[in-house]
């Protein structure tokens, strides 16, 4: 059939992955072509993801830091809170970034094309263009030929079957819409998006009740961790139902109401004014015609590729949450320059040797490499050192110092392999371990290293010197 458009790059997805590669493919000189079906790039990391909810965060980390306050001799009193000006903040971060990132993409001279794409074989993509994006007619159609393409279509939130449709229950997409203060609030789902939507709405006024299936909250992380973020956040949850789950759901005018199995679990139906769902999210690539390009997509929808990201079909490639866990951004970013690289013709592998896990609860939670409990599970012994924030002037003069910084080493060549923090800002810190860990960087680098005094940074270099015997463990 007439061929609309021609390209040697096309990327399908303009998510953190989609236009990481396609940024970087443009870079290296390929015509390249970015297919969104959204009128705006950013995927759901900046739309209705990792963004909007740190802006969220924000706002809720100062309202309790202002209440904390009160121990140190200053009181604010209660906050008035104007929801539309809260929601408009949020969705102003959220539109600068867009901006933000169409400019770039036309500095770049990447052709954006608004529109839901499917494969129609190995080299042509049709896409229906979005309405209202300009000059395009709704149900218009474009044919796209390419050289090489990129799937980066992403994921999306999993409905559990037995949940009314009733705007009373959300997704974490509805969550971050900010309609409604609800003064009870049920999370299904103890991972990191759950608690943290979790830390917003209680801050708001909530009261949380979290149910979760495996034995602990925030699975993945070392339950050291978690047992400080649960102490100090105590006070926000009614009910913390592990090895447990929701069964049934009824919605009536007064809540949703809604039914537990477990053993933590109420045997009386529960009711509530707003219930989130976040029990994980499904892949979208059985959405997007990849059996006619020959691409193969198992029964979850995920995409399999090889070191270079490359598909079955090797001058199509796939990234982000399409091909699996840890479905973040920083991975989805990572993978699309492999990605655009490897199709550029350079010798480029994915051999990143970590990548760091946040949850940006209050307080934070960070870990990069190998975790203690992992390693124990497997039965590896490995060296373990333990800072603990009340030793770190820092923490105490921030009036925050309930966290830990903690790293694990090769016994035998002291190399680290894997590092955790809990408390404010573990975020940004994690940072350093992971460059820690790629250098290959031992203990005596870390500890070695000048760190500025005072700040939450040190309590790395700390954590190494107390593994190098300098000081003993303080924990
Ligand atoms: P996506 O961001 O899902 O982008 C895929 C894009 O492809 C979408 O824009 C979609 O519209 C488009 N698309 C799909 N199919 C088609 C089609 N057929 N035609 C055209 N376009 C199509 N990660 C972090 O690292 N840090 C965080 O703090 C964080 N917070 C999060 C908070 C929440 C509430 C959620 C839900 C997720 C969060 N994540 C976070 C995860 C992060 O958002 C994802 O890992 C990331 O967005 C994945 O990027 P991606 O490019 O693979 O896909």
């Amino acid at each position: 059939g007439p061929v609309d458009l021609e390209c040697e790059m096309l990327v399908l997805g303009g998510g953190p992955g989609g236009y990481s590669a396609a940024f970087r493919a443009a870079d290296l000189g390929m015509r390249t072509v970015l297919v969104e079906r959204y009128p705006v790039l950013g995927g759901v990391c900046l739309n209705v993801g990792c963004i909007p909810s740190k802006a969220l965060l924000h706002t809720a980390a100062v309202i309790e830091a202002a209440r904390a306050l009160a121990a140190h001799g200053v009181r604010f009193g209660e906050p008035e809170i104007d929801l539309d000006a809260l929601r408009a903040s949020k969705d102003k971060v959220v539109s600068r970034l867009n901006v933000g990132l169409a400019a770039m993409a036309k500095a770049r001279k990447v052709e954006l094309v608004r529109g839901s794409g499917s494969f129609l074989d190995p080299h042509h993509l049709r896409v229906e263009l979005t309405v209202g994006s300009g000059q395009e007619r709704s149900g218009e159609v474009r044919v796209i030929r390419f050289g090489q393409a990129i799937i980066a279509a992403g994921s999306q939130a999993v409905r559990l079957p037995f949940l009314p449709e009733d705007p009373r229950v959300v997704d974490s997409t509805g969550a971050l819409a900010l309609r409604s203060r609800p003064e009870r609030m049920l999370v299904i789902g103890g991972g990191i998006i759950g608690l943290e939507m979790g830390t917003v709405y209680s801050t708001l006024g909530a009261r949380l009740d979290v149910v979760e299936m495996s034995d602990g909250l925030m699975p993945g992380a070392d339950r050291d961790l978690v047992r400080v973020w649960q102490k100090v956040n105590a006070g926000r949850f009614d009910r913390v139902m592990l090895g447990a789950k929701a069964v049934r759901a009824v919605a009536h005018d007064k809540g949703i109401r809604v039914w537990f199995e477990g053993a933590d679990a109420p045997s009386e139906p529960q009711l509530y004014d707003l219930v989130l769902s976040a029990v994980g999210r499904s892949p979208n690539g059985a959405r997007i015609g990849a059996a006619q390009a020959g691409v193969l997509v198992d029964e979850r929808g995920f995409i399999a590729v090889d070191g270079q990201m490359r598909t079955n079909v090797p001058h199509v490639f796939a990234i982000g949450d399409l091909i699996g866990q840890p479905m973040l951004a920083h991975k989805a970013v990572h993978q699309g320059h492999v990605a655009a690289e490897a199709a550029a013709g350079h010798k480029r592998w994915f051999d990143a040797r970590v990548i760091p896990s946040v949850a940006y609860t209050d307080p934070e939670i960070a870990w990069v490499g190998v975790t203690e409990d992992e390693a124990a599970a497997q039965g590896i012994k490995l060296g373990r050192a333990v800072f603990p924030w009340n030793a770190s002037g820092r923490a105490i003069a921030n009036g925050r110092d309930e966290g830990f910084t903690k790293l694990l080493f090769d016994e035998q060549t002291h190399r680290v392999v894997g590092g955790a923090i809990v408390g404010t800002h573990a975020g940004d810190l994690i940072g350093e371990i992971a460059l820690a860990i790629e250098m290959g960087a031992d203990a005596a680098d870390i500890g070695g290293t000048i760190h500025p005094h005072p700040t939450l940074g040190e309590s790395i270099g700390m954590a190494a010197e107390v593994f190098e015997g300098v000081c003993t463990d303080l924990m």
